[in-house]
């Protein structure tokens, strides 16, 4: 594990390499990067973001979704992959938006994921990104890269990834922290082959050193 003066060259060391720490999913409304994050599982950004402004024009808003049918959700999303569910999961979210939260994103984890197809994973993004509040997204980057950093004990379990991150990393930090975790995934820490000999963290990397 990291001493906390490494955790924290690490995190300075990702700032300085991706200064932007946005999220990769394009969106307007709060309730639009729920319904993306949902959309995004067994699924890419990019292909994601081909997809929503058409579903968001032809919904515009909680009500259109609410009142439309899984045929016609998923007719829209069917090139994400299990387009009948993530119809389903989207219609009935919106359902509930309306219903128990007034249309507005909850702000709350416990809300969040009682909501249909909504797990820590989105919950996280969405109180990091929309609320502002500490938030520990531990997708598949996350995981991968803090395990070999030696951030993590190298679990792949995300709720036990999450409960690591949250004993080391500053609570301000882990928002922007989990989005340079996936920008570093895509530029040089990749599943099948990680650029070690190009990648500023190599000196704090287990990983690296093992290699
Ligand atoms: S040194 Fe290699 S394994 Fe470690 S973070 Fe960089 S690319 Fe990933």
């Amino acid at each position: 594990m990291k001493t906390q003066e490494e955790t924290l060259h690490i995190i300075e060391t990702l700032k300085q390499l991706y200064p932007d720490a946005l999220c990769s999913l394009t969106y307007e409304k709060d309730y639009e990067l729920l319904f993306a994050v949902r959309l995004s599982a067994q699924c890419t950004d990019a292909r994601v973001n081909l997809i929503t402004p058409e579903l968001f024009a032809r919904f515009p808003s909680l009500e259109a979704f609410a009142s439309a049918s899984y045929e016609e959700v998923g007719e829209v999303i069917r090139s994400c992959g299990f387009f009948r569910t993530k119809a389903k999961d989207l219609i009935e979210c919106a359902k509930l938006l309306l219903s128990r939260h007034g249309g507005k994103v909850p702000d709350t984890m416990e809300a969040l994921t009682a909501l249909p197809g909504v797990g820590r994973k989105t919950a996280n993004l969405v109180l990091g990104d929309i609320y502002g509040q500490p938030a520990y997204v531990c997708d598949t980057h996350c995981i991968r890269i803090t395990g070999r950093l030696g951030l993590t004990d190298g679990s792949t379990d995300p709720l036990q990834v999450e409960r690591q991150l949250r004993a080391v990393l500053p609570p301000e930090e882990s928002s922007d922290f989990c989005h340079r975790m996936v920008l570093h995934g895509r530029a040089l820490c990749s599943a099948r082959k990680p650029s070690c000999t190009e990648c500023p963290l190599r000196a704090l990397c287990d990983y690296a050193k093992e290699a």
